[in-house]
């Protein structure tokens, strides 16, 4: 990677996968309008349950925001992106987001600024996004064809007229080109994210990947369908289910050598506050919230020189790791769900769960190739059964799970579902851990001999 494209990415949690394990980002919901309808949305408000894109607890002005990214750089040393994200189109609202950054980036300049978009609205603002030093702009892309976008957008609002059907969808496509191709030629960084929906767009993807990597996107992010008749979502009332964890992986799989794919993408709420895979929203809503607040950048910048330190380290065993992994001359690929709370270590006991990172180890490397959430196990002291059946459920396909306790009782249960629970390797670096459990299982090593 240039290197000034690794000075724009390095702290970003969701352009970097090894950002992803030190950075935060938050959400500001001060974009409630949208010019275009998805099947697959409802943008809810008033909802602090639900973890998906488009719901958000409140919305925000402007002013709201300022005060909210405020407090949470004072108490949350690891932010470092301000990203507006709805629960709208950021670039429909647009007055509100432009005002909202305006004010952001003068009371703190370093906060790196980031948007979301379904496209129509985009080309009208990209001077603009060049000026406010909007450096990542996220579009979201879940066609190429209109006749298939005709099934995922039934409607859009363009130059005060309605249009449905192909011609809504064609001129959606038409406008999410001019965007994407207006942006990569001013050097700024696009992330596509499409959302795959099973029987509608999950074999077209493959071409989307294709249009996308031509016209210079930096990432694909290619989500999984979040369909619940409770959502009241189009797709959700009608049935359309979103795919399965190994189906997505498969298609991400098929997807490689295409455009770079973003695999740690958590599909966080139009609020979302802390790292990635963590919710701290409910921590700073408005009520949480002093009048006057005053940006005190010292944590921030003492947080910044511990993980400069640390991001060495990292590296380093990252690549002993990968050479532990070769030199078993084994091609076999293991999966592994590791519990991890950030810092790229295995560091979370299993009853604390609430989302596996999954890791894809193989002589090509050891990645990170997605996460499954799961529902809390251990809640006051004990074990709830009906969670660990839905973490079974969850864990489908995995081999190994990482963390750095388990209890006798949930391990009995993953080894009898042909799971291996090891918590030999706690406080570790991940790929530490995974290469040492590699060589193990296929280089005749001992693992006992390794912890
Ligand atoms: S563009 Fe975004 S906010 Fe608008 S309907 Fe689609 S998912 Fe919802
Ligand atoms: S939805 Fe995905 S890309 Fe957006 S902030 Fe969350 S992890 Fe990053």
């Amino acid at each position: 990677m240039e290197s000034a494209v690794w000075e724009k990415v390095k702290d970003h949690p969701c352009y970097s996968e090894e950002a992803h394990h030190y950075y935060a980002r938050m959400h500001v919901a001060v974009a409630p309008a949208c010019n275009i309808q998805c099947n697959y949305c409802n943008r809810k408000y008033d909802c602090a349950n639900e973890s998906r894109p488009g719901v958000v607890s409140e919305k925000l002005t402007p002013d709201q925001a300022v005060r909210k990214v405020i407090a949470v750089a004072n108490d949350v040393p690891q932010l470092s992106v301000l990203g507006i994200a709805g629960p709208g189109d950021a670039c429909y609202d647009w007055n509100r987001t432009r005002t909202t950054f305006a004010r952001v980036a003068k009371e703190i300049p370093d906060l790196k600024l980031c948007i979301s978009t379904n496209g129509l609205a985009l080309p009208d603002h990209v001077a603009e996004l060049c000026d406010m030093n909007v450096d990542h702009v996220t579009i979201t892309i879940n066609m190429v064809d209109p006749e298939v976008g005709a099934e995922i957008h039934p409607w859009i609002f363009y130059k005060h007229r309605r249009y449905t059907g192909v011609e809504a969808a064609r001129i959606l496509h038409e406008r999410q080109m001019l965007g994407l191709e207006m942006l990569t030629a001013r050097g700024i960084l696009i992330k596509i994210n499409s959302v795959m929906i099973p029987g509608v767009n999950d074999e077209h993807l493959v071409e989307v990947n294709k249009w996308v990597k031509e016209r210079g996107a930096f990432l694909h992010n290619v989500m999984p369908l979040i369909s619940d008749p409770k959502h009241g979502t189009h797709y959700g009332l009608i049935g359309r289910r979103g795919p399965k964890a190994m189906e997505l992986k498969a298609l991400q799989d098929r997807l490689a050598g295409g455009a770079t794919l973003m695999r740690h993408c958590r599909q966080c709420r139009a609020d979302a506050v802390g790292l990635l895979g963590e919710d701290r929203g409910q921590d700073f809503t408005l009520d949480h919230i002093a009048d006057e607040v005053t940006y005190d950048a010292s944590k921030r910048n003492a947080y910044r020189e511990v993980v400069a330190r640390e991001r060495g380290d990292h590296v380093v065993a990252k690549s002993e790791a990968l050479e532990t992994v070769k030199a078993t001359g084994s091609g076999r690929s293991l999966l592994v769900a590791v519990a991890s709370k950030g810092g790229g270590r295995v560091n979370e006991h299993f009853g604390h769960v609430r989302e596996f990172q999954i890791y894809e180890a193989s002589p090509r490397g050891i990645s990170l190739v997605g996460h499954r959430k799961i529902e809390q196990y251990c809640l006051g002291g004990w074990g709830e059964d009906s969670a660990l059946e839905g973490a079974l459920a969850a864990l489908d396909g995995i081999e190994v799970v990482l963390c750095a306790k388990i209890g006798e009782c949930p391990k009995a249960r993953l080894t009898a579902a042909g799971i291996r629970a090891i918590d030999d390797y706690g406080y570790e670096h991940i790929e530490t851990a995974i290469g040492t459990i590699y060589a193990a299982e296929f280089g005749g090593g001992s693992l006992a001999a390794t912890a």
